[in-house]
């Protein structure tokens, strides 16, 4: 009996360490997920700029027509200018000259205004791109640490399987049916380890008595409290 408990510690914590190992692999996918997201949140800031920066381009290139248009204008006026014979008519060409001047002013300073905004993106877009340019690598060094240990984890599970395998096969089949059947029912741990006569899983003192069978190991007892199997270590 003494070798059977033995083994059912020993498929025990090999269960243990799969769920542990189990869980690390279900948060691993969502951790590198993570820093992919971190890096497409630099691309679409850059990227919305630059998009940012082709309107007020484009609204640019608009108010240049809008001056060529004024000029035109204005140029068409100096022209009446040579061929002008009164006073009075003189005047009302000068003023609609002065008012194309004035326009045509109004127009370059919104161009000037445009063009701060767009110097002023295109420093945003230089600074997260070189605070991108410095995470990237950070970014790319973590993400290649938890690849790395993700295929560690793989590996080790497989290798904790196959030893679960082998002890469960040790093990006569209505204690194996024991063991799994109370596992089942408590969250996948089926055995609780005693320490100081206190069970580990519920942490309730052990009756001496129980205390004292348990220790001989002579066959395979119940926590009262938690119910679950009882075992002590080195003992
Ligand atoms: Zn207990």
């Amino acid at each position: 009996m003494k070798n059977d408990i033995l083994n059912l510690i020993h498929l025990h914590e090999l269960d243990q360490e799969i769920s542990i190992l189990n869980d690390k692999l279900r948060i691993l996918p969502r951790e590198i997920n993570n820093l992919d997201a971190s890096v497409q949140k630099f691309i679409e800031e850059i990227n919305s700029k630059k998009n940012l920066i082709e309107k007020v381009q484009e609204t640019r290139r608009k108010l240049e027509i809008e001056i060529d248009i004024l000029n035109d204008k204005k140029n068409k006026y100096k022209e009446q200018i040579k061929s002008i014979k009164t006073n009075k008519e003189y005047t009302a060409l000068l003023q609609e000259i002065n008012i194309q001047d004035n326009a045509i002013r109004a127009v370059e300073d919104e161009i000037i205004e445009k063009m701060e905004i767009i110097e002023n993106l295109q420093g945003e877009i230089n600074e997260i791109q070189a605070q991108f340019d410095h995470e990237k690598e950070i970014i790319q060094a973590q993400k290649n640490e938890l690849l790395k240990e993700k295929e560690h984890i793989e590996y080790t599970l497989a290798q904790k399987k196959q030893q679960r395998k082998e002890t469960k096969d040790l093990l006569p089949v209505p204690l194996l049916q024991r063991y799994l059947n109370i596992a089942r029912f408590r969250n996948g741990s089926a055995m609780a380890e005693v320490r100081d006569e206190i069970c580990l899983s519920c942490n309730v003192r052990l009756r001496p008595q129980l205390w004292e069978d348990l220790k001989r190991m002579e066959d395979l007892l119940m926590c009262e409290s938690c119910h679950k199997l009882l075992y002590v270590k080195d003992n």
